[in-house]
């Protein structure tokens, strides 16, 4: 097929290129196959990549990476959409010409390995065996405040576009090599433009004050099964449903003071709907680089430690028959470099940086740690993960077509087919299920009559997932309840902490009713292509002047504060954010009807970040003034809600006739590491709150920062209003949780009136990351009650 231009070029360059680096945009679009006309970063930008405390922009990121695949025939580079701000995202395809030139023919080899239905015999078997070539998806920057993994794809990219060794030969011959510089292009720019306005400010290389993702910070990387993001939707539907790749590469930053360098094997558990040949691809294919990198001279390299593989929330590969080879780096001052000393050094979770061991063989001894270590690890672990996949080609072919194969037979464990019936009372809840599992290419069929299974009568229009699927790893392990196995190192000690939440099963934080079907069902389906369409409505809200929503901003970014601005622009609710100034000033009552507080830790709103530390504007929290402007603002009338983390704060400052009793527990007592349990809405509280909701059970998400409230012996009957508890026959749903009866039959969520308004806390997320459906109406009753 023809070579198309890259589509960035026409956009970008002329309008961004500074003069001095006309050279390189002056190339021409289809420049003949010279490596010398390849031009570096340095040329482009006027310094080596990794330089200390310089870092590209977005613009010039790009900038760079069109220049090459203008000149390059290895290289080509297309936009695939706008980022949430209204950037472009790139892709970058590079390859030997001769594949580049039959992209679309190694495409369908790909997808007839990843769907085995669709071979013919072992006549095509051993053909697409033959012609197939690795996927490798290399996937950077993500989180923006690893700075060295948004500079690293420019030199990656050019070590492809310009390297004659043999090497860099077969991995262009065996490889199609996929490269998204960033997963999150605004984040690159908002970073890169804070860092150089702290250049020789005490806070050089310091935190920014906002949330590097416009909604949701940091948890960007945790959108990889509810595909919330405009980021996360681009990337599974144009790059990894198009190319279904073999190996995903995702190249981050750690701490400063651990190993240099993580790889995998991941720490136990892993998810275990994960086929087996993904968990020991991942572990050959780690330790294979953990080998490079020590041959290479590279101290500090540790695999098997911090990080497990259970939430999928990280990891959509692992449903989609690729490994994921994270790599973590030890970061620095953003691109100014810091001075680490031995005792400075800080065990983690299975390794002890002073100590060698089987998996840290070689600790790094401390000292100094500049942006050009960052890029130097970085580009060696990408082209030692390359090397690999290029001299086992087949292998890893082989590997890919039988985790397809067993997929399609079906695994023991799941039922022969899921059942989502057409009549349920949450149809935003339905609709969002059918809209994740549509995404993450998981074939769903609509029953054309009634029918019987599971031991129940469905109606015609039920939703059928049959389970002998490609992706029926990823229906199953978004469907079924997650135990979570217990790891203690021993009986009495406490659970090993699990690196991420334990808990996501959908049908539950979506509010759908779903049923495994044990045996086959045997009714007609049709196939669906599309999710019902359900409008996001919050009456009283959605686009309503009535209630006037102000919504707490620290400075401190909180990604809870960011997620519940995501549903409120999702669902059409006008809020005005507030900062602490905005706050401390007072006479609040007069201008909002009601004040969210999200979930935030009680030091980040009392003290925030510490004088010095930034910029003069950002310093400092809510402390007592805040505290007491919130008060009053109750008193005059107003509805002050707080979530989760926030509760504690606000009931020591505003001496509120409630106490939390999980506050005072320790973690072999008690530990809710992102669980689901059960919520009992009670009806006698004589509140609006919960009304909407059907009078059954729910569910709560709670995390690690959870409340449970109990009224102080001192409060008056009617102080503590209790909307809903924590259940009590099961309290545990989905995920683990240490320590059950301290919240069981708890209040969970109370109203307390005061003066002539009222305040609502919740002990739980209601919105967890935009994926808690099932609890938006209690949010959005708490809301509505400041009317
Ligand atoms: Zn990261």
């Amino acid at each position: 097929m023809m070579r198309r231009p890259a589509l960035i070029a026409t956009c970008l360059l002329g309008l961004l290129l500074p003069a001095s680096r006309s050279r390189a945009a002056e190339l021409p679009p289809a420049a003949p196959a010279s490596l010398d006309t390849v031009p570096s970063p340095a040329s482009y930008l006027g310094y080596a990549v990794g330089a200390d405390r310089k870092l590209a922009d977005w613009g010039e990121v790009t900038g760079y990476l069109s220049a090459l695949a203008r000149a390059s025939d290895r290289v080509r580079m297309d936009t695939l959409g706008p980022t949430t701000l209204g950037r472009p995202y790139v892709l970058l395809t590079i390859s030997s010409p001769r594949n580049l030139a039959r992209l679309d023919e190694l495409r369908t080899v790909q997808a007839k390995l990843a769907d085995p239905r669709r071979i013919s015999g072992p006549d095509e078997r051993q053909r697409l065996l033959d012609e197939g070539r690795v996927v490798v998806l290399i996937t950077a920057a993500i989180h923006s405040t690893e700075v060295g993994a948004s500079q690293v794809p420019m030199r990656i990219a050019y070590r492809l576009a310009s390297s004659d060794d043999p090497e860099v030969r077969r991995i262009l011959d065996q490889c199609i090599v996929l490269l998204v510089p960033s997963l999150n292009p605004d984040g690159v720019d908002l970073v890169t433009h804070w860092y150089r306005s702290t250049l020789g400010k005490p806070w050089e290389g310091a935190t920014p004050p906002f949330l590097y993702h416009h909604y949701v910070g940091h948890d960007d990387n945790r959108d990889w099964y509810a595909f919330t993001q405009q980021e996360t939707r681009l990337a599974v539907g144009k790059v990894h449903n198009v190319w279904h790749p073999q190996i995903v590469h995702d190249i981050h930053q750690q701490g400063k003071f651990g190993s240099r360098f993580f790889l995998p094997p991941w720490m136990d558990p892993v998810e275990p709907n994960v086929d087996p040949a993904l968990i020991a691809g991942i572990n050959d294919l780690g330790t294979s680089m953990a080998w490079a990198l020590e041959r290479q001279g590279k101290k500090g390299v540790v695999v098997d430690a911090t990080y497990d593989a259970w939430s999928p929330g990280r990891a959509y590969q692992h449903y989609h028959g690729g490994v994921r080879i994270l790599s973590e780096t030890a970061s620095a001052d953003l691109a100014s470099p810091i001075e680490v000393t031995p005792d400075q050094l800080r065990a983690g979770v299975n390794f002890d940086p002073r100590k060698r061991s089987w998996n840290f063989p070689d600790p790094w001894p401390g000292g100094a740690w500049h942006l050009s270590d960052i890029v130097g690890y970085m580009e060696a672990g990408a082209f030692a993960l390359l090397d690999h996949a290029a001299a086992h080609r087949r292998a890893w072919l082989e590997s890919f077509l039988g985790i397809g194969q067993r997929a399609v037979a079906k695994w023991d464990r799941w039922p022969e087919a899921w059942v989502i019936p057409a009549d349920q009372p949450r149809r935003d809840g339905l609709a969002e299920l059918l809209r994740i599992l549509l995404t993450a290419d998981v074939e769903v069929g609509r029953a054309t009559s009634s029918f019987s299974g599971a031991g129940r009568s469905f109606p015609s229009g039920s939703w059928v997932v049959d389970m002998h699927q490609p992706y029926a790893s990823f229906a199953e392990a978004m469907l079924e309840r997650q135990v979570y196995p217990d790891l203690r190192p021993c009986d009495s000690c406490p659970l090993r902490r699990p690196y991420d939440v334990t808990a996501w099963t959908l049908p539950l934080l979506l509010g759908v009713r779903a049923y495994r079907a044990e045996k086959p069902i045997g009714v007609a389906i049709e196939p669906v292509t599309a999710a019902p369409e359900v409008p996001r409505e919050a009456p009283g809200l959605s686009g309503s002047a009535a209630v006037k929503v102000g919504l707490y901003q620290p400075w401190v970014p909180s990604m809870d504060e960011g997620w519940t601005r995501w549903i409120f622009d999702q669902y059409r609710i006008p809020y005005d954010t507030l900062h602490n100034a905005d706050i401390k000033q007072g006479d609040l009552a007069r201008r909002f009807t009601t004040i969210l507080v999200p979930s935030i830790p009680p030091g980040v709103l009392e003290t925030g970040f510490e004088p010095g530390s930034e910029p003069e504007r950002y310093v400092g929290g809510l402390g007592e003034e805040g505290a007491a402007a919130l008060g009053a603002f109750v008193e005059e009338g107003g509805t002050l809600v707080a979530l989760e983390r926030s509760t504690p704060w606000l009931i020591d400052r505003l001496h509120l006739p409630v106490r939390d009793l999980l506050g005072e527990l320790t973690p072999t007592d008690y530990y809710a590491p992102g669980s689901i349990v059960r919520l009992d809405l009670d009806r006698s509280a004589g509140t609006d709150i919960g009304r909407s909701l059907p009078d059954t059970a729910t569910i709560a998400w709670l995390g690690r920062g959870g409340a449970a409230f109990e009224a102080r012996p001192e409060a008056s009957p009617n102080a503590v209003r209790v909307v809903a508890r924590y259940g009590t026959d099961p309290t545990l749903l989905s995920g683990w949780l240490q320590g059950a009866r301290y919240v069981a039959g708890k209040a969970a969520l109370v109203e307390l009136p005061l003066g002539r308004g009222r305040i609502v806390l919740f002990g739980f997320r209601p919105q967890y990351r935009g994926e808690s459906v099932a609890t938006y109406p209690l949010l959005f009753d708490a809301l509505r009650a400041g009317r």
